[in-house]
């Protein structure tokens, strides 16, 4: 019966070490979840996970996906949206100002334009 007790203690160890390793970067109870299920796996899941925060291209911090100021350097951050070829379904990430501009898909090379702000129309000098 030890050995049931102790890989459980395993196991409960690596859910919060998981936890710990996945709360940095705000994915604390993801991070434990995998922990649990996964024992060891779920660390090394955890550590190579980058959550929910990308790397400031400036200061290359870790910041919030979300984000559109670095809280580190304070540098402004174009907010990439998720687009999604029409022709292939290939999905792609483009920066939130080439909204309604063309796009041109590197699958399979379909120019299309991309969702979302209208706000083009309605220029200041209108
Ligand atoms: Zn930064
Ligand atoms: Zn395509």
């Amino acid at each position: 019966m030890e050995i049931f007790i102790i890989s459980f203690c395993v196991w409960m160890f690596c859910g919060i070490v998981s936890a710990m390793v996945g709360a940095k970067k705000g994915e604390g109870c993801l991070g434990f979840i995998l922990g649990m299920f996964l024992g060891p796996f779920g660390i090394l899941f955890a550590l190579l996970s980058k959550g929910n925060r990308k790397t400031c291209p400036f200061c290359k911090e870790m910041i919030h996906q979300d984000a559109s100021v670095c809280s580190h350097c304070r540098s402004a951050i174009e907010k990439m949206l998720e687009v999604r070829c029409p022709t292939c379904g290939e999905r792609g990430q483009v920066r939130a100002s080439l909204l309604g501009d063309c796009i041109e898909c590197p699958k399979c090379e379909t120019v299309f334009s991309a969702p979302g702000r209208s706000s083009r129309s309605s220029s200041p000098n209108a």
